[in-house]
C-alpha cells in the first residue's frame, strides 16, 4: 500500500519496500477510477511516468537515489512542460506544447521526481474556485457539489483525494493557500522571489510565485528544497540563500509571538472557521506559544489595490496571445486586426476578458495615477503594516477566507463577491511574503485552514511552526472518502 504522505512514500522507497513503478501504478489506477468525478487533472501522462519511475528504480538500485527520486508528482498546468500541453485552462493554450520546461519542473525532473500529469485551473489562475477553467471546473473531494477552491483547485482536489502525494501550485493572490485550506492539505506560497517564475506562464508578474503542496508541513519543505533557489533566467528571481527547509522542523516554539490581526477576526469571518482557529491557535498556546492582539489597519484596502493591479498586470501579459505565435488561431480571418479580435475574443473565456479590459482601462493614459498608481501607493502601505507588525511578532495567524468551500455557481453571477473571499489573502502578496496554509479542523463538516504569513524568507522558520502544530494534531491525516 502506497504511504499517503510524500516523506512516508520516500521512506518506503528508499527502504525498498515499494518501487517508484508500483507507486505510479497505484497513483495512476487512483486518477483512473476517481478523476472523472473530480475532474482535477486536465492531462494525464501516464506511459511517461512508468517509463520515467522505471528509470528512478534504475537510478535507485544503482545507488543514485536522494529523497524525491521516483517520487510520483502532479504540477499545474500553468508550468510549462517540454513537449507536453500546458493549456493554463484556456481555449487559447488548448494545442500548446512548450518547447521546454519552467524551471520549477526541470529541478523537481532533476531531483529525480515523476510527473503523473497536469492540473486544473482557474483559466490563467485568474479565479478563487476553478469555475473558469475551459475544461469545466474541478470539484471538491469532501463534496462534489463544492468548489475546490482556486485557481490552483486542480492540484489541492487531486492531493486530497490521493491522486499523487503533492502537487505544485502558483499563488497570485491566494491560489496555493485558499485550495489547500478547501481540501485539507498544506500549502506554502514562498517569498516573492524565492522559487524561479521561468515558464510558469504569467498572470500578474510582481505577483505570482510557484510553491508546494501536500499533505504535510515536512512535505512541503522537502519540495521547497528542490524548488527554491536562484534561477539567473528569471530577473525576479532573488539571488538569496536557501535555508535547510527540512532540517529545523523539530524546532521548539516557546516563546514564540504569534501576532493575532483584529481585522482578520472581525466582522465577515464565518462562526464556525473561527471557532475551528480558536482552538488551533489554543493548541499553539499549549505549544509554548504566545498570543499577541495586533493591527493590520490597511486589511481593508488588499481587495480594490489587488484587482487594480493584477488585472493591470494581466492585460500586459495577455498581450502576446494574438493569434500570430503559439496557441489558438481563429479561423479564416480576414485581415490582421480580424485574426487578433477573433482570435481573443473566442480563445479567452469571461473573466479573463473581464481582468484584461479592468486592467487595460487602469492603465490608460487619462486614469494610470487615479487608479494604477494609487493601487502601488496602497501596496506599498499595506506592506509597511506587515513589516510593522514583524517588529513585535514573530508569525501572523489567522483565517484563510472568510467562508468554507461554497456550492458550485453560487458565486459566479457575481465576480466581486468572489474577490472579497480573497481579503485574507491578497495582502500577502501585496507585500510579497511568505505564507501558508494548514489544516485547522472543520466548519460544516469542510476542512479549515490556518494562515501563518512570515517576514520575507522566513519560510523554513513557518514550516517549522506549521510541523510542530501537525505533530501535535491529526488535521493534516484526515481524508475525503472517494
Ligand atoms: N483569486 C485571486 C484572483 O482571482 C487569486 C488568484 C491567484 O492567486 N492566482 O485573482
Amino acid at each position: 500500500m502506497t504511504a499517503t504522505t510524500l516523506t512516508a512514500l520516500s521512506e518506503q522507497l528508499e527502504r525498498g519496500e515499494l518501487s517508484s513503478v508500483e507507486a505510479t501504478r497505484d497513483y495512476l489506477g487512483r486518477i483512473e477510477a476517481h478523476n472523472a468525478a473530480l475532474n482535477a487533472i486536465i492531462t494525464v501522462t501516464a506511459e511517461q511516468a512508468l517509463a520515467d519511475a522505471a528509470a528512478a528504480d534504475a537510478r535507485r538500485a544503482a545507488g543514485e537515489a536522494g529523497p524525491l527520486t521516483g517520487i510520483p508528482l502532479l504540477h499545474k498546468d500553468i508550468f510549462c512542460t517540454n513537449g507536453v500541453r500546458t493549456s493554463c485552462g484556456s481555449r487559447m493554450l488548448d494545442n500548446f506544447l512548450p518547447p521546454y520546461d519552467a524551471t520549477v519542473v526541470a529541478r523537481l525532473k532533476a531531483a529525480g521526481a515523476v510527473m503523473l500529469g497536469k492540473t486544473n485551473l482557474d483559466e490563467f489562475a485568474m479565479g478563487s474556485s476553478n469555475e473558469t477553467s475551459y475544461y469545466g471546473p474541478a470539484r471538491n473531494p469532501w463534496d462534489l457539489r463544492r468548489v475546490p477552491g482556486g485557481s490552483s483547485g486542480g492540484s489541492a482536489a487531486a492531493v486530497a483525494a490521493g491522486f499523487a502525494p503533492a502537487a505544485t501550485g502558483t499563488d497570485t493572490g491566494g491560489s496555493i493557500r485558499q485550495p489547500a485550506a478547501f481540501c485539507g492539505i498544506t500549502g506554502l506560497k514562498p517569498t516573492y522571489g524565492r522559487v524561479s517564475r521561468l515558464g510558469m506562464v504569467a498572470f500578474a508578474s510582481s505577483l505570482d510565485q510557484g510553491g508546494p503542496m501536500a499533505a504535510t508541513a515536512e512535505d512541503c519543505a522537502m519540495l521547497l528544497q528542490v524548488m527554491a533557489g536562484f534561477d539567473p533566467a528569471d530577473s525576479t528571481s532573488a539571488e538569496y540563500e536557501v535555508d535547510d527547509y527540512s532540517g529545523g522542523l523539530a524546532a521548539d516554539l516557546s516563546g514564540l509571538k504569534i501576532g493575532l490581526p483584529g481585522e482578520y477576526f472581525g466582522e465577515g469571518l464565518d462562526a464556525g472557521i473561527e471557532t475551528a482557529l480558536r482552538a488551533a491557535l489554543a493548541e499553539y498556546k499549549a505549544l509554548g506559544a504566545e498570543l499577541v492582539e495586533i493591527s493590520l489597519p490597511r486589511t481593508h484596502l488588499a481587495v480594490p489595490a489587488y484587482y487594480v493591479i493584477a488585472p493591470a498586470e494581466a492585460s500586459t501579459n495577455l498581450s502576446r496571445f494574438d493569434g500570430v505565435r503559439y496557441g489558438y488561431r481563429c479561423d479564416a480571418p480576414e485581415d490582421l486586426l480580424d485574426l487578433y479580435t477573433r482570435t481573443r475574443e473566442e480563445g479567452f473565456g469571461d473573466e479573463v476578458k473581464r481582468r484584461i479590459l479592468v486592467g487595460t482601462y487602469a492603465l490608460s493614459a487619462g486614469y494610470y495615477d487615479a487608479y494604477y498608481r494609487k493601487a502601488q501607493q496602497i501596496r506599498r502601505l499595506i506592506q509597511q503594516d506587515f513589516l510593522d507588525a514583524f517588529d513585535s511578532v514573530d508569525v501572523i495567524m489567522g483565517p484563510i477566507t472568510p467562508h468554507p468551500a461554497w456550492v458550485l455557481g453560487e458565486k459566479t453571477d457575481d465576480p466581486v463577491a468572489m474577490y472579497l473571499e480573497d481579503i485574507y489573502t491578497l495582502g500577502v502578496n501585496l507585500a510579497g511574503l511568505p505564507g501558508m496554509s494548514i489544516p485547522a479542523g472543520f466548519a460544516d463538516g469542510l476542512p479549515v485552514g490556518l494562515q501563518l504569513i512570515g517576514p520575507h524568507f522566513s519560510e523554513a522558520r513557518l514550516l517549522n511552526i506549521a510541523h510542530r502544530f501537525q505533530l501535535a494534531t491529526d488535521w493534516h491525516t484526515r481524508r475525503p472518502t472517494l
